[in-house]
This record gives C-alpha cells, sequence and structure tokens, in this order.
C-alpha cells in the first residue's frame, strides 16, 4: 500500500494533504506529521470534511532524528513530503536515510544563523542515496519546482539551445493587510533582504536587495506589476543543468507598500536574523516579528486577484533566434474554494503532490539526489494541467527591461 508521511502542517502542509487525498489511486495511506499535533489534526478534519478521506496524525519534532527514523521506522511510508521549514531538511533527510524511505522538499536547506540559499548542503547526499537505493527530489514547489520543469520543457521541446532565462513571479493579490507575507515570514523576509545574485556570462554578479526594478505586464489580463530583481534558488541548479545559459534572473512582484513596511522594518532591525539580548533573554527579531505578523494560512479568505509566475526563455531554433513565455495564472479565492488557501500555498502544494505522484507511480523515481530540471518534463507538465495548476504557452515572446 503506497503511504505518504507529510512533514509539516502550515499553509502549504494543508494544500499538500488535500491534494493527496484528491488521488486516492496513488496515495493510498496519507499520514501527516508535525510539531503540533492539533495543526494537523485540523487539517485532516478539513480533508474529511472536504473529500471524506481518513488522514491520520502524529507529533514530531523533526529536528530529533532519532525520534523521526523512529517514527519512520514504525509507519514505513514509501516517501516523506517534507513542507516544514528549510531549517529541517537536513535532519529530515537524515532520518530517511536511516529508515530506507524517499523524500521530497519544496525549498533548499538553510542554515538558521546565516540566510544562504545553497544546494552544496543537500547535493552532499547525492552519494549516500545512490548507495541506499533511494530518491530525494529537492525544490518541488511552484519555484523553485514548476520553473525549473518549465524550463526543462522549453529546452526540450522549443529549442536547440537556450540562451537566457527570466523567471517571472507575480502575485496580483491582495489580502487587505497593512503587511503580511504569504508563506512563513521568517523564510519570505530572510529571501527578500538578501543580497541579489543573477548569472551573467559564466558566474553570478552580486548587487544589493532589490536594486533593479522593472514594469511587467501579465498575461490575460491580469495586470501591470513592478517587479524586482532577486536571487532565488532554482537559479544555482538550473545554471548548472543548461551550461548554455548565458544569462539567468529571477524578478519578483512587491507592492509599493510592501516595500515601505520591509524598509522601515528592516532600519529598526527587526529583520535581523542574529539573536539579541531583551530583558535578560535572547530573542531573534526576525522570529519575534513573525509572532506579531498574520498566520499565512489565515490569509486564504481574505486574498482576492491572481499569481502569474512563469519563465522567459530565449536562444535559438533551427539556426534562428526565438523567444518563447510559459506560465500559470492561478486565482487566490480559487484556491480557497477547493481547499481552503491563498493560492501562494496552493501553488506550492500541487507540485509538491506531483512531484510525490511521479515518484511512486515510478515515473520519475530513480536513486540519488535530484532536481527537477534533470527529469523528464512532460510528465509533469501533463499533470499540472490535471491538478489545478494549467499552464499557456506564449511564443516570440518580449520580455523588456528598462
Ligand atoms: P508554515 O510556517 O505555515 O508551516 C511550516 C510548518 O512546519 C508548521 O506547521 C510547523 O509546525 C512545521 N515545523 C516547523 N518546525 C518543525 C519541526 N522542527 N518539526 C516538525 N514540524 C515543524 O510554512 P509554509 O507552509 O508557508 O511553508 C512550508 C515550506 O514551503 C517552507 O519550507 C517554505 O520555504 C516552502 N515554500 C516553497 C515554495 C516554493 O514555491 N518552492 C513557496 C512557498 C513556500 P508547527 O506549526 O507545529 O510548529
Amino acid at each position: 500500500m503506497p503511504k505518504v508521511m507529510i512533514i509539516g502542517a502550515g499553509g502549504v502542509g494543508n494544500v499538500v494533504a488535500h491534494k493527496c487525498a484528491q488521488v486516492p489511486e496513488v496515495f493510498e495511506e496519507i499520514l501527516l506529521a508535525s510539531r503540533t499535533r492539533a495543526k494537523c489534526e485540523a487539517i485532516a478534519a478539513a480533508v474529511k470534511a472536504r473529500t471524506g478521506r481518513e488522514i491520520r496524525t502524529a507529533a514530531v519534532d523533526a529536528e530529533d532524528v532519532p525520534a523521526l527514523t523512529a517514527l519512520l521506522e514504525a509507519e514505513r511510508p514509501s516517501l516523506v513530503i517534507n513542507v516544514a521549514l528549510p531549517y529541517q531538511d537536513l535532519a529530515i533527510m537524515d532520518a530517511c536515510l536511516a529508515a530506507g524511505v524517499d523524500y521530497l522538499d519544496t525549498a533548499n536547506y538553510e542554515p538558521p544563523d546565516t540566510a544562504r540559499f545553497e544546494y552544496k548542503w543537500q547535493w552532499a547526499y547525492r552519494e549516500r542515496y545512490e548507495r541506499a537505493g533511494l530518491m530525494a527530489l529537492l525544490g518541488s514547489g511552484f519555484d523553485p519546482g514548476v520553473t525549473n520543469v518549465f524550463t526543462a520543457w522549453l529546452a526540450k521541446h522549443h529549442f536547440d539551445e537556450i540562451h537566457t532565462l527570466d523567471i517571472i513571479d507575480v502575485n496580483g493579490g491582495d489580502h487587505g493587510h497593512p503587511f503580511a507575507t504569504n508563506f512563513n515570514p521568517e523564510i519570505n523576509l530572510r529571501e527578500v533582504t538578501a543580497p541579489c545574485r543573477h548569472w551573467e556570462e559564466g558566474r553570478f554578479v552580486t548587487t544589493p536587495p532589490l536594486s533593479r526594478k522593472v514594469l511587467f505586464t501579465c498575461p490575460e489580463g491580469v495586470g501591470t506589476f513592478p517587479i524586482y530583481r532577486m536571487y532565488h534558488e532554482e537559479l544555482e541548479s538550473l545554471v548548472a543543468n543548461f551550461p548554455s545559459l548565458r544569462r539567468a534572473q529571477f524578478w519578483m512582484s512587491f507592492s509599493d507598500n510592501y516595500l515601505k513596511h520591509l524598509e522601515v522594518l528592516q532600519n529598526v532591525g527587526l529583520t535581523r536574523i542574529d539573536p539579541v539580548e531583551f530583558e535578560g533573554q535572547q530573542i531573534v527579531p526576525i522570529q519575534f516579528l513573525k509572532a506579531l505578523l498574520p498566520d499565512p494560512a489565515s490569509l486564504g479568505p481574505r486574498t482576492r486577484g491572481k499569481t502569474c509566475i512563469g519563465c522567459v526563455v530565449t536562444g535559438v531554433k533551427d539556426g534562428a533566434p526565438k523567444s518563447a513565455f510559459v506560465y500559470n495564472i492561478c486565482d487566490h479565492q480559487a484556491c480557497y474554494r477547493e481547499v481552503g488557501s491563498q493560492a501562494i500555498s496552493y501553488t506550492t502544494g500541487v507540485p509538491a503532490m506531483i512531484g510525490a505522484k511521479l515518484i511512486l507511480e515510478g515515473t520519475w523515481r530513480r536513486s540519488g539526489v535530484w532536481n527537477l530540471e534533470q527529469l523528464d518534463p512532460d510528465p509533469f507538465m501533463a499533470d499540472l494541467n490535471r491538478y489545478g495548476l494549467p499552464w499557456k504557452l506564449i511564443e516570440d515572446f518580449r520580455f523588456e527591461e528598462h
């Protein structure tokens, strides 16, 4: 009986649980484990109400490798879907190795004390996973995840060689709060405030955070938004796996209001990730800020508007220059109606379910540690259309940087 263990009962965990429950022919048994069991139980109750399916729950601290290994050995799932936080990735990979279970996540490992976004810690597990005959699939969310598959699919079907990649992530939604983040605030703010790195002529070039801005008009009337260049983790694996790329950049939309709040929070030190002493206690300001901000899982009912995330690629086909844009548009309210979450959690949770499905079915399963662009994009692209994230292609698309 294929059985999956989801670790992490946050906004993304809620979507993964719902989407796995919608595909009983693959996910015959589902266990949801997190630090706080009550959160797992609330999700299990919501899944039962929407789909009629039972999900079992467990409490576990994923950073306690012996405890997690014991739970895995007792439960014997075929696969762990890790949608806890990036800090837990290595501990969960260790427990999966010890218990002989395949592994999937949606974000690369981050050491808690430095905001570094690098695959080196997880790529270092390659040999151990190969020797054990186990698979680890890294970054099976939207970005990273679908953006890696979009790039691989364009390279496979539309180009002989790809030269530039611009990943564009627009959230045209509005949650009505003065300031909130759409996924875990601590992880989100660490990412946004980090120096920007983009790939140019064989090396990463560093520039100040959010220092380059352009206006981007999304297709299908979603709107025109300011997008800012920033570093994002999939750039590292994509430039390694597509060495013909001369330039690779990542862009995300931010409202003036979000940036104004961010600037003030930074200026007063509330986004700091190092501990400071406060009345005899050590506190990490960004963790305190997280406690004050709205829980991203609570944004679902209030968020309106659409996301538009995709990849613009240029290169050559049959000796002629070519460009193409492949993208998905996702409606916050439609996601809420389906699974009780806003679109950011939805666009992360659906690809996690699809990656898990392709592993459990055997379509993608192989030993070792893999990023998504290294695997055949076609079955993943087909499942995006089937399970709620339909995509479209525009050929001869021009992405103008002003
Ligand atoms: P949340 O903060 O909403 O949820 C995280 C969950 O992880 C919480 O339920 C928390 O448990 C649980 N958790 C934290 N520490 C532990 C631990 N030591 N042991 C067990 N469980 C733990 O985050 P999101 O759902 O918004 O994000 C989940 C992941 O998805 C993150 O890694 C994020 O970076 C990633 N992500 C990826 C995206 C992509 O496109 N690739 C986009 C958006 C997010 P508890 O509440 O019980 O304390």
